[in-house]
């Protein structure tokens, strides 16, 4: 998410920091602010938009500085405008802070400030983060460092945050858990970003800051010290990167990244929401229709490509757990046939950008005619997530590559906890599964994980499998729309066609096209449907078919049957498309690749797709 850029030393901060913002602009963001502290004491300038929008507010201000921030925003709490952007100054004005990633207790803590009296000018997580450390540092009379220590044992969630004050215009404060955060160390100069991509071209020399560190510079000098105030030693690192490859974070391409992201993005999903230990299951965003949304009689899903994908994953897990009627439709194909929509529907909208034009259009008729509309968006703020009655929010983080990776997963997370908490309101869920559940859903970015570990195999079988001209992609039950996103990713990046099927309607038709240049992708991992997946297998290899078997790690019956397999730890069935779906991205990506296709911006693709 995001970018974060400091600087204190010699030269003039601004110009610096707008420049380091525009090198992190890859990560995505919708706006842009900075702070600095000179003869006018500490001033802060943001603006929704882009960087340039900001450069632009800065002309004719007085902007000499040799200690200053920047910060790009990617909205998570409050939508993108001026107010929410960073930096956010505290109560009294003492301190600006900017952060990268989300306060999940912040609910909390801005309930006991506004007791006390705060008032608050943004809806972020932030400001009241810097409001809580100049509270404390205000009632503990101890250092600046020792209450950001002190608020930051308190808060619960991700963060990297930097915090300049007034008070000592030589001194920047940072602190990461979570979030990613860097030290460049120049010559009595000191850098900090979310990567070291605006650091480079100042000095190689460069920190990670650790989970629950502190750094404090101030006076020229650096010191780390963790949440406890044990001083630590820092590590430098020489970077050798260059500067095109470190903006992919090292990665090849934006879609590389975010494959390999996914452990993170998962987790980030459930940030917040889900406690296993605890047993306990929260959806802010659907409080108050969380009673409606489990005594529905029927929920209508909408959304378009991968969003529709992940719809159909949602079909199998709402009515397995919640025993509520569910059908997914194009959003395109809704809007024009005079859709069956009565008074109190459930309509459940899913798009990354939030800003597609049919899912928009769709949602517009389907309130016309009554129905309470539930967004699943990653984009907070977008015209989706404003139409909609109630929702949830992905939280992957901004998708650069245009097919969707990581995006999907962190909608089938966010749809499966949906699922989850309305089954458990209506009682369709028995608390043990309930737990189990939940126990599970922690472990899946670990599990994720250990599939990206299997990049290398997977990328021998796509260097196999480059010039074949088709694919057939099977699965059933929740593995069958992971089919079809399967064969999505590989039509949308390398140009190949390919066709998902549930496994068993292979015979009523496609079972023609199998020869032996007809690799089949099948996902046949051990759950309820496994032996017939297995006779699936069995007459595509009657007929020569090319098999690449995505099975359950140990599986030792299928390894001697298909021609390639690649294994995937072992999740509950109701989980599985979290996991199956990665190699299968892999897989595309490594086959576009060797194509030389342009992987990132494939042709006659948008992002967004704002058009009907
Ligand atoms: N949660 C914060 C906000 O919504 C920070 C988001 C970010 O990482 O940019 O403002």
């Amino acid at each position: 998410m995001c970018g974060i850029v400091a600087y204190v030393g010699h030269r003039e901060a601004c110009p610096l920091v707008i420049k380091g913002l525009k090198r992190l602009e890859y990560r995505g963001y919708d706006s842009a602010g900075v702070a600095l502290i000179n003869q006018h004491g500490l001033s802060v300038f943001k603006k929704k938009g882009k960087v340039v929008a900001l450069e632009h507010e800065l002309i004719g201000k007085d902007i000499q500085a040799t200690i200053g921030m920047g910060h790009t925003r990617w909205a998570t709490h409050g939508e993108p405008n001026d107010a929410n952007a960073h930096p956010h100054y505290s109560f009294h004005r003492k301190l600006a802070i900017i952060h990268n990633g989300i306060i999940e207790n912040y609910a909390a803590i801005k309930q006991a400030l506004l007791k006390k009296g705060h008032t608050f000018t943004s809806e972020t997580d932030t400001e009241v983060l810097g409001q809580f450390i100049e509270d404390i540092w205000e009632n503990n009379g101890g250092s600046l460092e020792e209450a950001v220590r002190l608020a930051l044992q308190e808060v619960v969630g991700a963060y990297a945050i930097v915090i300049m004050s007034q008070t000592d215009p030589t001194q920047l404060i940072a602190a990461r858990k979570g979030s990613p955060l860097v030290i460049g160390v120049g010559d009595n100069e000191f850098f900090l970003a979310s990567d070291a991509t605006p650091i480079v071209e100042y000095t190689k020399d460069v920190i990670y800051l650790n989970d629950y560190e502190v750094a404090v510079i101030k006076d020229g000098q650096l010191s780390v010290v963790t949440l406890d105030n044990t001083t630590t030693t820092p590590y430098v690192h020489k970077v050798e990167l260059e500067l095109e490859a470190i903006e992919k974070g090292g990665f090849d391409h934006f879609m590389l990244k975010e494959i390999f992201e996914q452990p993170r993005s998962i987790a980030d999903s459930m940030r917040g929401r889900v406690k296993a230990e605890e047993g306990t299951l929260q959806l802010g965003g659907l409080r108050d229709y969380l009673d409606k949304l489990a005594k529905s009689k029927r929920i209508v899903i909408i959304g378009c490509g991968t969003s529709w994908h992940a719809g159909l994953v949602a079909e199998y897990i709402f009515e397995e757990l919640a025993r509520i009627p569910v059908e997914v439709e194009y959003a395109s194909e809704f809007r024009y046939r005079n859709p069956i929509i009565k008074e109190g529907d459930i309509v459940i909208a899913i798009s990354q950008s939030g800003e597609t034009a049919d899912t928009l259009a769709a949602i517009e008729l389907a309130k016309s005619k009554g129905a309470i509309i539930f967004g699943v968006c990653n984009v907070v703020g977008s015209s989706i997530a404003r139409a909609t009655h109630a929702g949830a929010f992905t939280h992957a983080g901004p998708e650069i590559g245009v097919a969707s990776t990581k995006a999907f997963t962190a909608q089938v997370t966010v749809l499966t906890l949906m699922a989850l908490a309305a089954a458990h309101r209506k009682g369709t869920l028995s608390e043990s599964l309930f737990r189990q559940l939940l126990t599970e859903l922690e472990s899946i970015p670990a599990k994720v994980e250990q599939v990206l570990q299997a990049a290398d195999k997977i990328k021998e079988i796509a260097y196999i499998f480059t010039y074949a001209r088709n694919f057939i992609y099977l699965g059933r039950g929740l593995n069958f729309p992971v089919a079809l996103e399967g064969a999505l990713k590989l039509k949308e990046i390398s140009y190949i066609h390919a066709e998902g099927y549930p496994a068993a309607e292979m015979k009523h038709g496609p079972i023609a096209l199998i020869d032996e240049d007809m690799p089949v992708v099948v996902i046949a991992t051990q759950d309820s449907s496994y032996e017939k997946v297995v006779s699936n297998i069995q007459e595509v290899k009657a007929r020569k078919g090319r098999v690449i078997a995505v099975v359950t790690e140990g599986d030792t019956h299928l390894p001697g049957m298909v021609d390639f397999t690649i294994e995937i730890p072992r999740v509950h069935d109701i989980l599985m498309p979290l996991v199956s779906v990665v190699p299968l991205q892999l897989l595309s990506y490594y086959i576009a690749v060797m194509r030389g296709r342009n992987v990132d911006q494939p042709r006659n693709l948008a992002k967004s797709v704002t058009v009907e």
